[in-house]
């Protein structure tokens, strides 16, 4: 999955007094676009010593690889040698793995940071914390942290059979999707992967069984994986066509002969593991 990065690793931890050297990667959207460049050694980031000296105001977002990395916070367009902007969509095809990690990583952030320049009650401007990572209002003293959505990605199995979905009006998208939604307020996962499946599909479920969790940078998600079983031998599916397109128990031979996972996703490592006669591994 896109997380996994090791022995490599992703150090998250606000640094209070952090000051971008010149080799710092500097990340810097206009809209969805990052600034990078793609050759042979895969995704790369600009570094500090590109930009004007008085240039921007720069905010600490993460070390990897020994190298800090710093969000531009002015979004104007820049025109950088060799470098050019490209939809941040990118992560799910480029490498090395763990820069395009850093970069989807780095959007979560940057899309946070746009969304909290005003107090939600009061609507001064808000103020970055000095000490962690928060956003703070010098007004009333509301405090933002960080927004990661939970949610949950449901792989229902029925025997030698695993329910495949297709997310309606979504441009090329293909019936290799699970289950998957948002938690509500007030609501466990597994109240969650139980209305969602009933909602999506028509169908009730049991022995769910936690299996991982992936962020989700993209769209500010945490995903939680399970498994879990129809409850019953009726698998009628009945399609929630505002979310889905199209809906079908799919077989593990079918699966084994036909899929190929992206690497990238839950969704993915779930499918290929089950196509694998896998699912009931512990991990
Ligand atoms: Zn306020």
């Amino acid at each position: 999955m896109i997380q996994d990065i090791e022995p490599k690793h992703l150090y998250n931890e606000w640094k209070p007094n952090a000051v971008p050297k010149k080799t710092s990667a500097v990340v810097q959207f206009c809209g969805r676009d990052l600034l990078c460049r793609i050759d042979d050694n895969g995704l790369r980031l600009p570094s500090r010593a590109m930009f004007a000296d008085g240039d921007g105001a720069f905010t600490y977002l993460l070390e990897l690889d020994g190298r800090e990395y710093y969000l531009l916070r002015d979004e104007t367009r820049r025109e950088l040698e060799g470098f050019t902007y490209r939809d941040i969509a990118l992560f799910r095809t480029e490498t090395p793995r763990e820069i395009a990690y850093a970069a989807v990583s780095a959007w979560h952030l940057c899309s946070w940071y746009r969304d909290t320049k005003f107090c939600g009650r009061c609507g001064a401007a808000m103020e970055h914390d000095e000490k962690e990572r928060m956003m703070h209002c010098p007004k009333c003293g509301n405090m933002v942290f960080p927004r990661i959505n939970p949610s949950v990605i449901v792989a229902v199995t029925h025997g030698d059979y695993l329910l495949l979905t297709q997310y309606a009006n979504r441009p090329g998208a293909t019936r290799t999707a699970l289950i998957a939604g948002f938690t509500e307020f007030g609501e466990t996962f597994e109240q969650t992967v139980h209305r969602e499946v009933l909602e999506e599909v028509g169908l009730k479920v049991k022995n769910l069984r936690y299996y991982k969790c992936q962020p989700w940078g993209i769209s500010g998600n945490i995903m939680m994986g399970y498994w879990c079983e129809l409850d019953g031998e009726d698998d009628t599916i009945h399609l929630d066509d505002f979310e889905l397109a199209d809906g079908a128990w799919v077989s593990r031979a079918e699966l084994r002969e036909s899929y190929h996972g992206n690497g990238i996703a839950l969704t993915s490592e779930m499918i290929s593991r089950f196509a694998e006669g896998r699912e009931h591994e512990s991990v």
